[in-house]
């Protein structure tokens, strides 16, 4: 058998101390989960959250990390975010554009042109403007990683919910897009696609397709975890694994990927 001793060791554990990380809507929900995992992994954190309370219950959460009350949509705001950071670290190591909303539920005829661009503005256009203001930041600290939070709605279509499934496949688009771009530069982009995150967004989306489709909430709900093969929605934390595995020195090498994170997601 050859001699495998020139292998090097498999790397486990590992991001670097003091990683300095931006998370978009980091309040609540997935992308709180996010910033305690990496604040308790020893990163430092700036996060921003539309929701002036969620704000306010982080700052008094971790008064060591940073927060700031802004719409990932709106270009001043974000501007201002990234100019701060800029001038207070000095560059920047990963940038986590999680916000995201569900956007309307209704047919193509029923939905407001005005809903519709709200939804891809705040779950597409914002991760354009944050990587548009953070790459500068991350591309002068020699190379750092880009989640993007998608989701399996932006790898199936999704009947009566066309705002949100096109921003998220959208999404795809724009990490794979910008791997290319910015790989050069030793930026790793990627994005993750959680199918049903247990909380209360998901029993929000179940109780208005239930409504959709006149059904009750309990009958939706079970109709869609029969469509996860593992019959279990997953915890939000196994998100924020993802993304530190991706932050470590375990996923030096992955660029261009769309994770699925859903237990296997059938159909929706
Ligand atoms: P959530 O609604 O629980 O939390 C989203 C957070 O983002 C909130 O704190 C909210 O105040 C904030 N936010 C909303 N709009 C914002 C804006 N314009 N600017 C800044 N902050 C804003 O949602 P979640 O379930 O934690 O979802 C996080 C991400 O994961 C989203 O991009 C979502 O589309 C995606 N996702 C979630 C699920 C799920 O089942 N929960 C499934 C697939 C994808």
């Amino acid at each position: 058998m050859e001699n495998q001793s020139s292998l090097k060791k498999c790397k486990v554990g590992g991001i670097a101390p003091g990683l300095r990380v931006f998370v978009s809507g980091a309040a609540t929900g997935i992308g709180r989960a996010i910033a305690e995992t990496l604040i308790a992994s020893g990163s430092r954190l700036h996060i921003c959250d539309v929701s002036e309370e969620g704000v306010e219950e982080f700052r008094a959460s971790h008064p060591d990390h940073a927060a700031t009350v802004a719409d990932v949509s709106d270009d001043g705001a974000v501007g201002s975010i990234f100019e701060t950071i800029g001038a207070e670290w000095n560059g920047l190591d990963a940038l986590i554009n999680n916000a995201g909303i569900a956007g309307p539920t209704g047919g193509v005829d029923e939905i407001s042109p005005a809903d519709w661009r709200q939804c891809v503005e705040v779950c597409l256009t914002g991760q354009f403007l944050c990587a548009h203001f953070a790459v500068p930041l991350i591309r002068s600290s020699g190379g750092g990683s880009i989640v993007n939070l998608s989701s399996a709605a932006g790898r199936f279509g999704y009947s009566y919910r066309t705002p949100y499934s096109s921003a998220k496949w959208g999404v795809v688009g724009f990490t794979q897009s910008l791997a290319k771009e910015l790989g050069p530069d030793n930026i790793r982009v990627n994005a993750i696609l959680p199918g049903l995150i247990e909380g209360p967004r998901i029993e929000r989306v179940i109780s208005s397709r239930a409504e959709q489709l006149g059904i009750s909430h309990e009958e939706m709900k079970s109709s869609y975890v029969e469509n996860i093969s593992l019959r279990r929605m997953t915890p939000p934390e196994d998100i924020a694994s993802l993304v530190a595995f991706l932050l470590s020195d375990m996923g030096t090498n992955l660029s261009g990927q769309s994770f699925g994170i859903d237990g296997n997601l059938e159909k929706i």
